[in-house]
């Protein structure tokens, strides 16, 4: 599955979100009960309505939504990359993850303190994003060395990387992350397994107050308008109050949260920013026992998302019977859509379209 850590310096909010998280309705949806893999791991359902109403068309017995996995990295702060804090713990857990929410501290409470005294940020986002690059640096200077050798033995494979591990550090050593390397598609693989933390996607999410959760405030403004000139994303949430909703049933927490004038929880926005800042999609597989949900990378071919299910789906793949969402609905369901003309049989080269319904045929 796919991860997103959870970052950001110290009482900015990380655990209140975390928590609410993993502890939400949403979270703890159907046959899917939030679980604790490790104390800072939580899976949690991806909200997605439209697998809803492919369960109740089908009178599926029962709904799987998707999953994405987030980890709350705590020990973050200045000088980690130097070994602060719990360091290289933490830098390890970055690695593992595919993308980075960086938690920002917009709300103002004198009650809790700044580990520097202020609310701004901005400059907190450059304070970790600087804490990366440097990992990043110190890393890639000790891989360096290895291959190089690697290199003057005749290796091509470290003749690629050495490239790569070069652009990247020109990059960090204007103080840029790595993720503004331009990759070329046949680099991509390499560059991937170079494992940078600051080549990884980030989405801001600025932390606000209660009564702001709504419009936000000038401190999420200029997040805002840092993550559009970074070509990162932004979303606004106010975690006490996803702390608050992740203890009322659903219809509850949909009263409550028409009284604070929002229109979902923030909670689903980050979950979907997620996906969405990953490229991520979905496909459903829809019958009597169970409608359920399944990721996939953006531009899936047609066995590789059976891979996803089982390798077995993959290695034996056949085709792919086709039902786009809108005609699934229109028709009525699976029968209906079939003899309508809109189950279409697709191949191995099919590039799987985000909200199709697929029943796969393979060889076993
Ligand atoms: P972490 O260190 O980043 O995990 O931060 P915590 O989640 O432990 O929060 C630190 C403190 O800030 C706690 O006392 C929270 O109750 C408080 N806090 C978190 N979010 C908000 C918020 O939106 N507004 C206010 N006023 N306090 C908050």
């Amino acid at each position: 599955g796919f991860r997103m850590g959870i970052v950001g310096l110290p009482n900015v909010g990380k655990s209140t979100l975390f928590n609410a998280l993993t502890k939400t309705a949403a979270a703890q949806a159907a046959n899917f009960p939030f679980c604790t893999i490790e104390p800072n791991v939580g899976e949690v359902a991806v909200p997605d309505a439209r697998l809803d109403k492919l369960a109740e068309i089908a009178k599926s017995q029962s709904i799987i939504p998707t999953r994405m996995t987030f980890v709350d990295i705590a020990g973050l702060v200045k000088g980690a990359s130097k070994g602060e804090g719990l360091g290289n713990q933490f830098l390890a857990n970055i690695r593992e993850t595919d993308a980075i929410a960086h938690v920002l501290r917009c709300f103002q409470d004198d009650d809790v303190t700044h580990v520097d005294g202020r609310v701004d940020p901005v400059s907190d986002a450059e304070t970790i994003e600087t804490e990366l690059i440097i990992a990043d640096m110190e890393s890639l200077e000790k891989r360096l060395q290895n291959i190089t050798r690697k290199v003057r033995g005749g290796d091509k494979e470290a003749v690629q990387q050495e490239r790569l591990m070069k652009a990247a550090l020109a990059m960090l050593e204007e103080g840029k992350p790595a993720r503004l390397v331009e990759v070329d598609a046949e680099d991509m693989k390499q560059w991937k397994m170079l494992q940078l933390l600051s080549s990884k996607p980030v989405l801001y999410v600025c932390n606000v107050d209660e009564d702001e959760a709504a419009t936000g405030n000038a401190l999420s403004a200029k997040v805002a308008e840092m993550a559009a000139a970074q070509g990162n994303a932004h979303v606004v949430i106010s975690a006490k109050i996803e702390e608050e909703i992740s203890q009322l049933d659903a219809e509850e927490a949909e009263m409550f949260l028409s009284e604070l004038g929002l229109e979902e929880a923030g909670l689903d926005r980050l979950i979907r920013a997620g996906y969405e800042l990953l490229h991520l999609e979905t496909y459903f597989t829809v019958g009597p026992k169970e409608a359920r949900a399944w990721t996939i990378r953006t531009g899936t071919q047609a066995p590789q998302a059976a891979g996803v299910i089982h390798g077995d789906f993959e290695k034996g793949f056949i085709r792919a019977e086709t039902i786009a969402f809108d005609d699934f609905v229109a028709w009525g369901g699976e029968q209906g859509a079939k003899e309508a003309g809109k189950m279409r049989a697709e191949g191995k080269t099919y590039t799987v379209k985000d909200g199709d319904v697929l029943h796969f045929l393979f060889n076993t």
